[in-house]
């Protein structure tokens, strides 16, 4: 059956040996996706506190041959457990360079944001894996926006912070991802080599009613104010929200603007009409 009911994802929770079965053959199955170019980049906007498109997210799906579209909360688990993962963010990072040439060709500087795995942060061949693809496409490197997630700071910290480094060094940028949601301490991104926040989905989701998403959300603005980062919002879905946003000075980011999109039907929405 292919994808009933349009958008629904299948569910994966490593409780069991069944479970641990069934991760082995979904990485087995991404192996030969990788190799088969059933892997497609969805694009979703951001949007700066003027509410004007500022730049977008890359996000993976598997448009699987039976099982239609797969959800990356399904797959990226199991791929993170090997380095099937540095293949696969290898692969977006180099659509997402073919990408902003082709955007700076045509005169446009949005930025371009792709998720990179703690894990592939650790690897050795991050640094160069990136500075390869700048090499191979030659983007303007101001464009492009490498989020992490918290899970960067167990283990060597020290060597993710001058991986991270190397590359702010050449203009690339960082982002923490779903940040707020770690038990980390706030201090830790005093020490990190970062451009900017990006607020998790969860407390937004409380924006405007609940009182104690309110005060995380302008903490962390009275932070990343102090250490001069750009703020991001998640999962920002209603027009309250998107205008507490621009209040207060957040890019945002969410259903209110739109869905991830396959990139050409982006490209046709938000840039053909301005280009064309
Ligand atoms: P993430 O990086 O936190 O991405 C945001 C997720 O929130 C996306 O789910 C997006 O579709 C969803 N989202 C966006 N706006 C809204 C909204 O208004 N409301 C709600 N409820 N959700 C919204 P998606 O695309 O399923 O991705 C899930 C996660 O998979 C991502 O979370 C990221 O951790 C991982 N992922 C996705 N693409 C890649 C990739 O290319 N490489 C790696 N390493 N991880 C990826
Ligand atoms: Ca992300
Ligand atoms: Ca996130
Ligand atoms: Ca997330």
């Amino acid at each position: 059956a292919k994808n009933q009911g349009g958008n629904r994802y299948a569910c994966y929770r490593p409780t069991d040996s069944q479970s641990a079965l069934q991760a082995f053959q979904i990485e087995k199955a991404l192996r030969q996706a990788l190799d088969q170019n059933e892997l497609q980049l969805f694009l979703q906007s951001q949007c700066d506190q003027h509410g004007v498109l500022a730049g977008a997210e890359a996000l993976v799906r598997w448009q699987h041959p039976e099982q239609g579209l797969i959800s990356p909360a399904l797959f990226i688990p199991v791929a993170e457990r090997s380095d099937l993962i540095i293949a696969l963010d290898n692969w977006v990072l180099a659509r997402a360079g073919e990408l902003l040439a082709n955007w700076r060709s045509r005169g446009l500087n949005y930025t371009l944001s792709v998720n990179i795995s703690p894990r592939h942060v650790r690897h050795a061949s991050f640094v160069e894996d990136v500075k390869a693809v700048l090499a191979r496409y030659q983007f303007a490197p101001a464009a492009l926006v490498l989020e992490v997630t918290e899970g960067i700071l167990v283990d060597d910290l020290q060597a993710s912070i001058d991986k991270m480094l190397q590359l702010t060094a050449l203009g690339i940028s960082f982002a923490i991802d779903d940040f707020g949601t770690g038990y980390s301490s706030l201090s830790y991104i005093r020490n990190l080599p970062v451009q900017e926040l990006k607020i998790d989905q969860s407390f937004i989701k409380g924006i405007p009613d609940q009182a104690n998403d309110i005060a995380m959300v302008e903490t962390i603005i009275a932070v990343a104010r102090q250490l001069n980062l750009r703020v991001v919002a998640e999962g920002v879905e209603t027009a309250a929200q998107a205008l507490f946003c621009q209040q207060q000075g957040l890019w945002s980011q969410g259903y209110h603007i739109d869905k991830p999109l396959p990139v050409s039907k982006w490209q046709a929405r938000w840039l053909d009409r301005v280009t064309a």
